[in-house]
């Protein structure tokens, strides 16, 4: 194997030059569809659909029938200021460094080696999209290539998180905004008439209600993912300290366990709420909208076992089995039926002030995607 530093690093720190906050990530992909270019691959830049963020996808044929793998990363990072890219010794800093350019970088890597080699069966492809960062990307891209777009696979490697552990699970994840109104303006608080419906007080039974399911979710601890959550993080309402408002709004996240679904989360939300819109005699709004669903594979999958058989061979460590909170592209491959495994190189500072990923990190995952690639493709 002759998986490069110098070149995974200099892609990487190349990438991370390019600022890309979802939704605006043209410039990138055709930086890095050239570079896919390059390194011999077949290269069509998706941008009919997603003109801002098209999808870049790269096709390396080996010279037989075999199955296709693809690789799979998200150049869009979030929108956080970030000080100027640059190389620290041997670790690339700059937004996109951790989440996740540098795996990009890795991946282009691994498909140099192997082409490289030749000798393999099927093909390898790499997909890279623009729209992943909630709450301005949901997935819409790679959901619509999977969909309507018809591209399919037999394996995914999704090339994020768990860089020492073989992710068997993780938490769908929904956000919600509540909006809770009465018919009206707003007026002094002593021109209210009597048994004015109140959206402040409304949003105070609401959030106790969530506080209350909260503890209750908390007791039920889901093997690999943890208890199901449910939280808070914004409440607007009011303008005037004694004005009787007509709207209060309430934003935040619904997580859920792989054993339930998004249809049953939404159906308890809105019961919940039609009680206290009862009570109350508010009028109460749910916008639920979807971030990513939730994920799981079969411990004893054939592709995660290869991945825990590379891990071994590349560091000579075991890659324990585990799972996660947080939400990513896998549910949508698994979700449109292809089976998918989570793999990346480990950085830090993903959404921090600051991003840094060392190089080594990069070698370590394109050495493991090449011994992957070469399992699944011999
Ligand atoms: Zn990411």
């Amino acid at each position: 194997m002759s998986v490069s530093a110098e070149r995974v690093r200099d892609l990487a720190f190349e990438l991370v030059g390019v600022r890309s906050p979802t939704g605006d990530t043209a410039r990138v992909a055709r930086l890095y569809a050239r570079r896919l270019t390059e390194i011999g691959m077949d290269v069509m830049v998706l941008d009919d659909h997603f003109p801002a963020t098209p999808t870049v996808i790269g096709r390396l044929r080996g010279g037989e029938r075999g199955p296709t793998v693809v690789l799979n990363g998200h150049l869009d990072t979030v929108e956080i200021p970030h000080a100027a890219p640059h190389i620290d010794g041997d670790v690339v800093c700059g937004r996109g460094s951790a989440d996740m350019k540098g795996a990009l970088a890795s991946a282009a890597e691994a498909v140099r080696v192997l082409g490289e080699q030749g000798g393999f069966k099927g093909e390898v492809a790499i997909v890279a999209t623009g729209l992943h960062e909630a709450p301005d990307g949901r997935g819409e891209d790679l959901t619509h290539l999977l969909g309507e777009q018809g591209f399919t696979a037999d394996y995914a490697i999704v090339c994020e998180l768990a860089a020492h552990e073989a992710i068997v699970a993780h938490l769908g994840s929904a956000t919600f905004e509540i909006t809770i109104s009465r018919p009206g303006m707003p007026m002094h608080e002593l021109e209210a008439p009597r048994g004015t419906p109140h959206p402040l007080l409304a949003a105070g039974q609401v959030i106790n209600a969530i506080a209350r399911r909260t503890a209750e979710l908390a007791e039920t601890e889901h093997p690999f993912v943890g208890a199901e959550t449910f939280f808070i993080g914004e409440v607007h309402g009011g303008d005037f300290y004694n004005r009787h408002p007509t709207t209060c709004r309430l934003v935040g996240t619904r997580r859920w366990a792989p054993t339930n679904s998004l249809a049953a989360v939404e159906t308890e939300l809105r019961e919940l709420l039609a009680e206290i819109a009862k009570v109350t005699l508010c009028e109460i709004a749910l916008d639920l909208r979807l971030v990513r669903g939730a994920y799981e594979i079969d411990p004893s999958h054939p592709l995660l076992l290869a991945l825990q058989d590379s891990y071994r061979e590349v560091t000579g460590r075991e890659l324990a089995q585990g799972g996660l909170k947080t939400v990513a592209d896998g549910a949508i491959f698994a979700a449109a039926g292809i089976p998918s495994v989570y793999h990346g190189p480990k950085g830090c500072g993903a959404h921090a002030d600051e991003e840094q990923m060392p190089v080594a990190e990069l070698v370590r995952a394109a050495e493991v995607y090449v011994t992957l690639l070469n399992r699944l493709l011999s």
